[in-house]
């Protein structure tokens, strides 16, 4: 047998484990053939990522699952992949070829586009192999990137048919753009920010009829955009402005007139409640504009500054643009006033560059069809979300959404498959100079492949158009793209719907709410059946983290001091699904102890004694009546707590799960049963040694299997060790030589053993409060106890506590054990109740009386306040009539016990008080 080291150094076993796990192509879900399949996609990380706290959350919450429903005997399928991140990923790259003096302009598209791709073959597989780091049993040989060949294909499918079904379409539209990525962003990439501006009141002179002493004032935030402005609007209920309506102001800087009209969205609270209006420049003013048939006038160029022919504005960016149309004003003499304002501003996710509302003619997915079915697949409940609240708040979403705007200037992305006919757009362009959105099909070719030639008029001018799609566009194929759609393949037929998708909150408009759009779209199906969406980790002091407070954690530090297993832990013990989670390393250094403890666990079981005493014991065949009291204990509980396990984790509570695990395998296990066995495995008897080693050696298997899910590092490593013993001993081959592919340990087929757990229960209470008493009262460790147990005559717990003598003394370092019916008090003798015990106590050194009377003291106040708070709670009406009666019993019988004890204690309290006078 090759000896163990005495400490559990997870840095080396960890990498070695992982390479066994790849080399044993352990991951595959042809590892159970015939099983039911189970799949998660796993949310790619973007291929510029390095991992963070995020990643390793999901990490751990993900393989739990795979690795449990591995062992469960399912088909496993954990899809790893990463997101090619166009923004992102271009902004960095963009951000190298800067420190070169190049703009991608500079370089153009094709050549800009190679540095990417060096840039994704060098750095791509960084942030993989730090997510092998964390003990992920995802099946690699699948793995995926958002831009491969295949995801192209299924990205131009979708475009395809989605154009066909007219669930896209070309429009011009007010976008959110930034002038510094120069792109579209959708809603829900504008972050917001509050700051406090100036709010410029402007007098626009009457025009028409005209009249020289009378002006309509208006308040604006952005006085630079009078440049554009088409209307001035009013309420129609607004007394101060009825006769305005219908007349003429000009505006300053340009002295163009424009119209004064009514609509109800005017807000009459703000400003002077005259709203001007320039719909290529806002929301809502675009929207006010439409209904009004105003014209749209653009100011701005793509990069954010004036356009030219604007006099002094030309070619300014925005800020020095206000600053022009101020000074003006001035000039002009139209400044009525200024006034402190705040308010919250748009800015781009990426680069916090303000965003300017841009008119632009764009791809759009025409959302309202997908949504109708996404909103009645809610109601079906064919998609559960953990926690439940995300139901509302989804559907809610989904009932408010907006046209979702596909194409962003971007070169780094799936470029849009579509090309325009340049004949068919010259022709189109002689009848109609000025086209729009709805023109585009007229003279636009959308296709899967490149066309060779224009289908409408066999021309061969084609051009493509330049924009590539919204990175969330191929993500939102993800479920159904990784298994192989387009194609009809094995996996796809095989693992389609997925089962669990696992993500944080904050993406759940971004990327689940796509996924769910695309797949009833393209799939007619749900994209998988259960969402779970756990929080962000926040710093101990629950504290964003962020590099500017410099509290943020490196997961990768973690796994090197602590061990993966004990990282993973720290996640799986602490988490409530939906909430932000605080990190704390301090509880990571206990999950770490918890490694070392089961690591001493083992050394413990495999080499506390020789091998030939081993050997012996081995091939004894065991009696199920030659079971020990602790190894019938040990044996109920394991049973019982695969049970509960199993029932939590098939529901997703992990956290309750690996509570009960941990407690079992720390308190019952180490701590109890592994002490009370040192006796057994010390017996003349060779049947009760081969018991106790018997059933150590197979609970110990269980607890190897249970645990794997949480921590497969360290499982795997000792069920290695354990095989290798136990073949060193004679065993035959272990039928399973590695853990991550053992079963799932199954309910012993008997019922748990009931008498004994409760007595264990009692006697280990017992012994705890002996080991207390010994240090309340001031007492060495080598004070002796006598300790007498009264119990009802003929009661069947004294044959427990007989046949527990042997332990009880050593546990806890008796002196002499009796069990009688009476006894009569003594000096110095301490007494409390366990259960139906009365248990008497008296220590072979004298107990320092004043300390004991404290002692008793602050244990009756305990007592009352517990005797008093149920008092309460059975007093109460309410509690009484809604309670099970069972409850209601149990808290009865609590407060009975509560009084003994009380009882117990005065008159304690009453004889040292009467001997110390
Ligand atoms: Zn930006
Ligand atoms: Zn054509």
């Amino acid at each position: 047998m090759e000896p163990m080291a005495k400490i559990y150094a997870s840095c080396d076993v960890e990498d070695r484990i992982y390479r066994l796990w790849e080399e044993n192509e352990a991951f595959r879900p042809e590892v159970n053939p015939e099983g039911e399949p189970y799949c998660i996609i796993m949310p790619p990380p973007n291929i510029t990522g390095k991992l963070h706290m995020g990643h390793a959350i999901f990490v751990a919450i993900q393989d739990l699952f795979a690795r449990y429903y591995r062992m469960r005997g399912r088909a496993v399928l954990w899809l790893p992949g990463t997101d090619h991140a166009s923004i992102a990923t271009q902004n960095v790259v963009e951000k190298e070829i800067k420190k070169e003096g190049l703009t991608r302009h500079d370089l153009g598209r094709e050549a800009f586009l190679e540095r990417v791709w060096t840039w994704v073959n060098e750095y791509g597989q960084i942030i993989n192999n730090q997510i092998r780091k964390l003990g992920a049993s995802c099946d690699w040989s699948r793995s995926r990137f958002t831009m491969d060949e295949r995801a192209n294909q299924a990205v131009n499918r979708a475009f395809v048919e989605l154009y066909k079904q007219k669930l896209i379409y070309k429009g011009k539209y007010l976008v959110n753009w930034c002038p510094r990525c120069q792109t579209v962003l959708a809603d829900d990439e504008v972050d917001h920010r509050d700051e406090d501006s100036k709010l410029y009141y402007v007098r626009y002179p009457v025009s028409h009829p005209q009249s020289s002493d009378m002006f309509l004032t208006i308040a604006t935030v952005r006085p630079e955009t009078i440049l554009g402005d088409v209307a001035v609007a009013v309420h129609p209920d607004d007394p101060r402005y009825k006769k305005m309506v219908g007349k003429k102001v000009r505006l300053p800087f340009t002295g163009r007139d424009i119209p004064v009209i009514a609509d109800k969205r005017v807000d009459m609270e703000f400003g002077t409640g005259a709203l001007k209006i320039t719909p290529a420049h806002d929301f809502t003013d675009y929207e006010i504009g439409q209904t009004h048939s105003l014209p749209l006038i653009n100011i701005l160029r793509e990069d954010g500054t004036i356009k030219p022919g604007l006099g002094a504005f030309d070619g300014l960016e925005v800020t020095g643009a206000r600053k022009q149309a101020v000074k003006q004003l001035q000039a002009e003499g139209v400044l009525e006033k200024t006034a402190d304002y705040a308010h919250s501003i748009g800015v781009c996710y990426r680069c916090s560059t303000v965003i300017e509302p841009f008119i632009s003619t764009q791809w759009f997915v025409n959302v309202k069809p997908l949504a109708k079915k996404t909103i009645q697949v809610m109601k079906e409940e064919r998609i559960e979300f953990i926690p439940d609240r995300f139901t509302k708040v989804f559907t809610h979403w989904i009932n408010n959404l907006h046209d979702w705007c596909i194409s962003r200037q971007l070169w780094w992305g799936h470029q849009i498959p579509a090309w325009y006919c340049e004949d068919c757009l010259d022709k189109l362009k002689a009848s109609k100079p000025e086209l729009d959105g709805d023109d585009a099909p007229l003279y636009t070719v959308v296709a899967e492949k490149e066309p060779q030639s224009c289908p409408r008029c066999g021309g061969s001018h084609l051009t493509r158009d330049p924009d590539t799609l919204d990175t969330w566009f191929s993500s939102g194929l993800w479920p159904f793209s990784t298994l192989g759609w387009p194609e009809e393949t094995d996996d796809l037929r095989k693992f389609f719907p997925t089962h669990l998708m696992e993500t944080g909150y904050d993406i759940i408009f971004f990327w689940i709410a796509r996924m769910v759009l695309l797949s009833e779209g393209l799939m007619n199906d749900i994209p998988f059946r259960t969402v779970y969406l756990h929080g962000l980790v926040r710093d101990a002091q629950g504290n964003k983290m962020s590099k500017s407070r410099g509290n943020v954690v490196d997961p990768l530090d973690m796994v090197q001091i602590y061990g993966a297993d004990a990282l993973r832990l720290s996640f799986l013990l602490n988490l409530t699904p939906g909430n932000d989670m605080k990190f704390s390393e301090e509880k990571t250094t206990g999950y770490r102890n918890f490694c070392n403890k089961l690591w001493n666990a083992a050394r413990f079981i495999m080499s506390s004694r020789d091998e030939a005493f081993y050997r012996e014991l081995v091939s004894v065949e065991v009696k199920p009546s030659a079971l020990s009291l602790p190894d019938r204990w040990i044996k109920s509980r394991l049973h019982e707590v695969v049970k509960e396990t199993t029932t939590l984790l098939e529901v997703h509570n992990f956290g309750e799960a690996g509570s009960k695990l941990y407690d079992f395998v720390w308190n019952d296990f180490c701590d109890w049963y592994l002490e009370m066995s040192k006796l057994n495995l010390d017996s003349s008897e060779i049947t009760t040694r081969a018991a106790a080693f018997q059933t150590m050696v197979s609970v110990w298997r269980s607890i190897l299997s249970l645990l794997h899910p949480y921590i497969p590092f360290i499982t795997e490593e000792l069920w290695g060790q354990q095989n290798r013993m136990m073949g060193s001993l004679g065993e035959k081959d272990p039928a399973h030589p590695l853990l991550v592919n053992a079963p799932w340990p199954k309910p012993a087929p008997f019922d748990c053993d009931k008498d004994v757990e409760q007595n264990m229960d009692h006697l280990r209470s017992a012994i705890q409060k002996i080991r207390n008493l010994r240090i309340e009262s001031g007492l060495t460790a080598r004070a002796k106890a006598d300790v007498v147990f009264t119990l009802p005559v003929r009661s069947k717990q004294i044959a427990f506590f007989e046949a527990m003598e042997p332990s009880f003394r050593r546990l806890a370092g008796l002196n002499t054990f009796s069990i009688g019916s009476t006894i009569s008090s003594q000096e110095g003798m301490v007494e409390f109740i366990e259960g139906r015990l009365h248990v008497t106590v008296k220590f072979t050194e004298e107990i320092d009386r004043a300390k004991e009377l404290m002692r008793l003291q602050s244990e009756l106040g305990q007592i009352s306040a517990g005797i008093q708070r149920l008092d309460q709670l059975l007093g109460s009406e309410s509690f009484v009539r809604k309670a099970p009666e069972a409850i209601v019993a149990k808290e009865k019988a609590k407060r009975e016990s509560l009084l003994q004890q009380k009882e117990l204690i005065e008159k304690q309290i009453n004889s040292i008080s009467s001997d110390t006078v």
